[in-house]
């Protein structure tokens, strides 16, 4: 294991400058800054498998994997090969490539709810989308999202908005008028009550649910037992749409996401990270009947010119695919994640630093307070400077976790047995200096 002292950060502090000069904060997505943690950003310059190197060649661990998306690790090799192999024919047209239907036969074979599905470039897209058809199905104006959940940064979907938002300490976001949030109703989550509140006091007027099955957005936090069956009930006695945001657990949880793993069927779901194979590709989808409703068949809108990319399709059909025809994937997943989340834990137990953690497969989170943590309230009992302290530890003994206390990392089928018993060992080290 790499000592404290020798992590190397002259290249990147320089990449950091350069870009800060041109680029708000340096980054192109906020949850990529340290400012919640401190340090100084690796700037990346090259993945295989599990690792990554950055530009001073400092080699860590990766356990962010691209907030999701790499569950085959870096540089997949069925990936690689059909993302060149696209290219070379040409990386975009403008009009429909049999790729498209490849992916969506893939989707729909693993989401039997989902009789049609539309791609685009992300999970923002995804989820502005789907709020659009909910509300043209079901002609109502109020949506129902949950504190902590993230569906994107769409203007009516910045409320109570999780991690990066809230590694940010801001509320929602500047530059949404009140106006365009009026119709969003933002309710504790794992709190069935308060759905039923709502449901009564806007009678007929809430287009849609929207949640995520299993929130990787205030660090992972589970829906109770029932939470989601409760969910499913109301809406559909409600005659409201339900919408699963699977944008991080689909193919993560297990292959068919939540919806497989907890066997609730929702009305529309979206997606994205995974299905992209690493490039930006999101979907959404659901019945015939709703899915109808979209241009060019119905009246609501919604296009992109670079939707069904030839790129992006090839590397989510071979992403998919290898997990198609690898399920033993998930079970390793499963026990590889499990050592490590409760190995941390028992490291931190032996050190007497309080620490609770959320797991659901290989996405979780170690929350820096006693917990359990069950909502946002909970979540954001954390102590943030505990968990940076951590953070920075960890990453100069070579371990690459998520710069928020708010997000999940995640485990993928290049992580090895080493790499936990490795990541274990740094855990240990930190918090004994945490309390040394
Ligand atoms: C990442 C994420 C999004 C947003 O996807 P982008 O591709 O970043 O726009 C939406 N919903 C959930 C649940 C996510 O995890």
């Amino acid at each position: 294991m790499p000592s404290i002292a020798s992590r190397k950060v002259e290249q990147s502090r320089r990449l950091q400058q350069r870009a800060e000069s041109m680029i708000p904060g340096g980054v192109n997505s906020p949850v990529r800054a340290f400012g919640s943690v401190g340090g100084d950003p690796p700037f990346i310059a090259r993945g295989k498998g599990s690792h990554i190197w950055d530009a001073d060649e400092n080699e860590y661990i990766d356990y962010v994997g691209s907030w999701g998306p790499l569950i085959l690790g870096h540089a997949a090799p069925d990936v690689l090969d059909a993302i060149v192999g696209a290219a070379c024919n040409g990386t975009s047209f403008g009009a429909s490539t049999p790729a498209e239907a490849d992916l969506a036969e893939l989707v729909l074979a693993a989401f039997p709810p989902m009789q049609k599905v539309r791609f685009v470039n992300s999970g923002t897209e995804a989820t502005m989308s789907a709020i659009r058809l909910a509300r043209a199905y079901t002609k109502r104006k109020y949506i129902v999202k949950f504190e902590g959940c993230y569906h994107g940064h769409s203007d009516s979907l910045l409320v109570k908005a999780g991690s990066g938002v809230a590694t940010l300490g801001i509320p929602g976001s500047a530059g949404v008028p009140e106006e365009f949030i009026q119709f969003t109703l933002a309710l504790p989550f794992n709190n069935v009550k308060a759905v039923e509140y709502a449901f009564q006091k806007f009678k007929h007027q809430i287009a849609c649910v929207i949640v995520e099955p299993v929130v990787g957005n205030m660090g992972c936090v589970p829906a109770t037992d029932d939470y989601l069956v409760a969910l499913r009930m109301i809406t559909e006695r409600e005659r409201s749409v339900l919408i699963f945001d699977e944008v991080m657990t689909g193919f993560r949880v297990a292959f068919g996401g939540a919806q497989e793993l907890y066997n609730i069927r929702p009305d529309l779901t979206t997606m994205g990270k995974i299905i992209g194979g690493g490039l930006p590709v999101g979907a959404y989808g659901g019945s015939s009947e709703i899915m109808n409703l979209v241009a060019p068949l119905g009246p609501m809108y919604q296009a992109g010119t670079l939707s069904g990319n030839p790129l992006a399709m090839a590397a989510g059909c071979a992403m998919l695919k290898h997990l198609r025809d690898h399920k033993e994937i998930y079970p390793r997943l499963e026990k590889l994640s499990r050592t490590l989340v409760e190995g941390v834990a028992t490291a931190a137990k032996g050190a007497g630093v309080p620490l609770c953690y959320n797991r659901v497969g290989s996405m979780f989170t170690w929350f820096f307070t006693p917990g359990p943590v069950t909502d946002w309230d909970s979540a954001s009992q954390s102590n943030t400077e505990a968990f940076g302290k951590f953070f920075r530890a960890m990453l100069d003994s070579g371990v690459y976790l998520p710069p928020s206390q708010y997000e999940a990392a995640f485990l993928g089928a290049t992580h090895t047995e080493q790499d936990i018993q490795q990541t274990i060992a740094a855990a240990k080290q930190a918090f004994a200096a945490a309390r040394g």
